[in-house]
């Protein structure tokens, strides 16, 4: 039986991080466990309390960063978002397989902690087809989205620091070229 391996899924808002992460989950040659981030975030309509994250205010975040809860943290787009130890430490230690969607800051610190962690930095095919997959997804303000697109440009300039650059044009092509990695790695490992 080999190690625990951390696997880091980055890449701007609205590339399909969550989608893809999704898939991988379904698939059962793949033993992955998710790891639920916390953030300060407002909760999205479709969104559920501790099933795509831990939802919290800002004081006790700051309680716990004070309190070393944290694996990591980072600030985007004026929130907190941050991967709990409660949530990882145990689950790589007893050797599973953890997968989390991380930004650039964050992923950083994982690589840093974790050298064996797999990062991996998903693109759009274009900022273009990034901006329409934003506004069909629609639980962002026309601003918001803005935002969003303008630190996807800078997010992007950090893709280099990836093991892997994976382009999102077909969800399925992109899924399979992931499990693909994900299983030689797992190969690696053990
Ligand atoms: P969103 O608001 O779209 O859910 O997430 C915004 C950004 O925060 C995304 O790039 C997402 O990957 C990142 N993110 C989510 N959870 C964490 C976390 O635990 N730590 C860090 N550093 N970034 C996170």
């Amino acid at each position: 039986m080999g190690k625990g391996l951390f696997i880091v899924i980055s890449g701007p808002s609205g590339v399909g991080k969550g989608t893809i992460c999704e898939a991988l989950m379904k698939n059962k040659n793949i033993d992955l466990e998710y790891s639920i981030s916390m953030t300060t975030r407002n909760k999205r309509d479709y969104e559920k309390e501790g099933v795509h994250y831990y939802f919290t205010d800002k004081n006790s975040f700051e309680r716990k960063i004070r309190n070393y809860e944290f694996v990591e943290y980072a600030i985007y787009n004026n929130e907190y978002y941050g991967t709990l130890k409660s949530e990882v430490l145990d689950k790589i230690n007893n050797r599973k397989y953890i997968i989390s969607e991380i930004e650039v800051q964050g992923a950083k610190k994982i690589k840093k902690d974790f050298p064996n962690s797999l990062l991996l930095y998903i693109l759009p095919p274009s900022i273009g087809e990034l901006r329409n997959r934003l506004i069909k997804r629609g639980t962002e303000s026309k601003e918001e989205i803005e935002r969003r697109l303008k630190i996807a440009i800078i997010e992007n300039k950090y893709s280099y620091y990836y093991d892997y650059v994976i382009v999102n044009d077909k969800l399925e092509v992109a899924v399979k070229e992931i499990e693909k990695i994900i299983k030689n790695k797992i190969i690696d490992n053990t």
